[in-house]
């Protein structure tokens, strides 16, 4: 038995199905979840020893790599500080300062501890400022747990084979509308027959937890003019793509501007931190400047902030998101050449430093449908081909791979051969 494997048994006796976070468990893609001990760069090592290259990191904040010596050095410095003061502190305003600077779509920002609190929060916020009940959101996309928001949700839902959890009332899920991603008719449809009450739409601007579908042309434009007509609030969730797509993020990519934005992941270095910002007309509604409460012991953590802070100041140096972006492109290149030469139908997707892999005979993949209709059995047998071999990629078909600035040329090429072999396997 492995080391892993014993940790897992003595977790599950304590922690509910062994995890702190359901897709940790491996039930996508069936054996036993993996459990890491450190690592370095783009790779991580196993409690067992083994050294995989990881397209994980840490589901999207490391994307400076594992163990990244500025960031290292910022927390290690900030702790000597003290830990928490429940009070404002410098580094708060040094990072809206920096938020603001990179988007400026955000003109004020409120710091929270994660991505879920980020979302639930520029949804009340949405809602305080609108006056209005309704939000619309996009089938498979995930904007953290809250539960107006876990309506026929993306990620761990997905691999439970759950649209949306229990515990919800059905009047908090009668105010979430769902409509197609990519596809504009569907949400002109739903606008219509709400059209006073729609408080906000809220996006993925590229999907990430259906896989990585990005947005087709047109989409986010037309979500801004249909926000527009109806005055309703567009809210990018930028929990994934913030700072990972693009130095202005999804919105800087597609040049199109909401009116509030969600982040987490990136900006924390590897911390728990989310954040979420806009207009200062609508910014102004929050408490304790306005009535929209929102509020946290550990908001704005200095350690956090520190953590973050020093991401942010490694992704503004020039070329940073043009070298990612490459690596990626060189890294799907290499896998489409694998799937060609050994007759693997596989369509991929791009959008900076995030990817995805499906099993397909279509060569585009742009619809939740498509996702669901991909070939779930292959990937898992793909899986776990490749964890064999040392490379860890998300233990679920429905989530995007995240590449680092770390993931240099060899690794890469390694990671293209250990995907040729699994392909190999896969077509005996
Ligand atoms: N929004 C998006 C787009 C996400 O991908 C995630 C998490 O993966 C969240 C929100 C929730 O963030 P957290 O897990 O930090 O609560």
């Amino acid at each position: 038995m492995t080391k892993s494997a014993d940790l897992f048994a003595q977790a599950k006796q304590h922690i509910p199905g062994g995890v702190n976070s359901p897709v940790r468990a491996f039930n996508g893609v069936g054996g036993t979840p993996i459990f890491f001990e450190k690592a370095d760069g783009a790779i991580a090592y196993d409690v067992d020893g083994k050294a995989y290259i990881d397209y994980v990191g840490s589901w999207g904040p490391m994307i400076l790599g594992h163990n990244h010596p500025a960031i290292k050095n910022a927390v290690i410095a900030a702790v000597e500080n003290g830990l928490s003061f429940g009070a404002p502190t410098e580094i708060e305003v040094t990072m809206a300062e920096k938020i603001t600077e990179f988007l400026p779509s955000i003109e004020k920002v409120r710091m929270v501890n994660s991505g879920t609190e980020a979302t639930m929060s520029a949804i009340r916020l949405a809602r305080g400022y609108t006056g209005k009940n309704k939000l619309l959101k996009f089938e498979g996309c995930y904007h953290g747990h809250a539960d107006s928001l876990l309506v026929k949700a993306g990620s761990g839902l997905l691999t439970m084979g759950v649209p949306s959890s229990p515990g919800i009332p059905a009047d908090v899920a009668a105010h979430t509308l769902t409509a197609e991603f990519n596809n504009l008719d569907s949400v002109r449809e739903i606008c219509k027959q709400h059209s006073d009450d729609i408080a906000c739409i809220i996006v993925e601007p590229v999907a990430g937890n259906m896989n990585c579908i990005p947005p087709v042309a047109g989409f986010l434009e037309g979500l801004r003019e249909i926000c527009d007509e109806y005055n309703a609030v567009l809210i990018f969730d930028e929990v994934m793509t913030g700072f990972r797509v693009h130095k202005g993020s999804a919105q800087g990519l597609y040049n199109v501007e909401p009116d509030l934005t969600t982040l987490g992941k990136v900006i924390g270095g590897g911390m728990p931190v989310g954040a979420f910002g806009g207009k200062k007309e609508v910014m102004a509604h929050l408490a304790p400047d306005g009535p929209v409460y929102q509020a946290g012991t550990l908001s704005g953590n200095p350690v956090a902030m520190a953590a973050g802070l020093a991401a942010l100041a490694e992704l503004e140096k020039d070329g940073f998101h043009e070298q990612l972006t490459a690596q990626t492109a060189y890294l799907l290149e290499g896998v489409e050449a694998q799937a060609a030469k050994h007759g693997i139908p596989v369509a991929t997707a791009q959008a900076g430093g995030m990817f995805g892999i499906f099993f397909t005979e279509a060569s585009k993949v742009t619809t939740f449908a498509q996702v669901c209709e991909c070939d779930g059995e292959r990937f898992k047998q793909f899986f776990h081909l490749c964890l064999d071999r040392g490379v860890y990629l998300a233990p679920s078909a429905f989530e995007a791979g995240f590449v680092s600035i770390k993931h240099d040329r060899p690794m890469l090429d390694k990671t293209i051969e250990v995907i040729g072999e699994a392909f190999a396997e896969l077509a005996k």
